[in-house]
């Protein structure tokens, strides 16, 4: 489905082309490299006490987070491992949602769902499964249809 690994941050993120063309095309040693300790990587805040932050999912990040330096390609030991330097501000921000999200987690721990996590009622019928953030979706033709107008 995706022709370029350009499709899913476009389709992700709110970034211009000019931004997306810069972080995909620019490898991430030379971004490691000319990264600036005191920059947020996100929102460019500018100055000391700065956090770095590793996250590892084994996942491709960059769809949602392009600004991610993928540190396989780092002279780094850290591999499968993907780098942000982020303010404080960022961080909480990050840490409401991780909070939100380990809410909305825990509050479907008595729904019957697959291995996957998805609603066993999700499964049946004719689906087609489309992978979105790495998952496989099931959807009705017509959900499908819509979920295509939307891209
Ligand atoms: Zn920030």
């Amino acid at each position: 489905m995706d022709s370029s690994p350009k499709d899913p941050i476009k389709r992700n993120t709110n970034l211009s082309d000019e931004e997306i063309d810069y972080l995909v095309d620019t490898p991430d040693q030379e971004r490691h490299d000319v990264q600036d300790d005191n920059l947020c990587m996100l929102c460019h805040a500018y100055g000391a006490d700065k956090r770095s932050l590793n996250i590892k999912a084994f996942y491709r990040l960059t769809e949602f987070i392009p600004e991610l330096i993928d540190l396989k390609n780092v002279d780094s030991t850290d591999k499968d491992t993907y780098y942000l330097r982020i303010c404080k501000h960022c961080r909480a921000e990050l840490f409401q949602k991780l909070s939100e999200w380990r809410k909305e987690a825990i509050s479907r721990r008595d729904e019957v769902k697959n291995h996957d996590g998805q609603l066993l009622e999700n499964r049946t019928g004719n689906k087609i499964y489309v992978r979105i953030n790495g998952e496989s979706v099931p959807m009705t033709k017509e959900q499908y249809e819509k979920f295509q107008e939307e891209e």
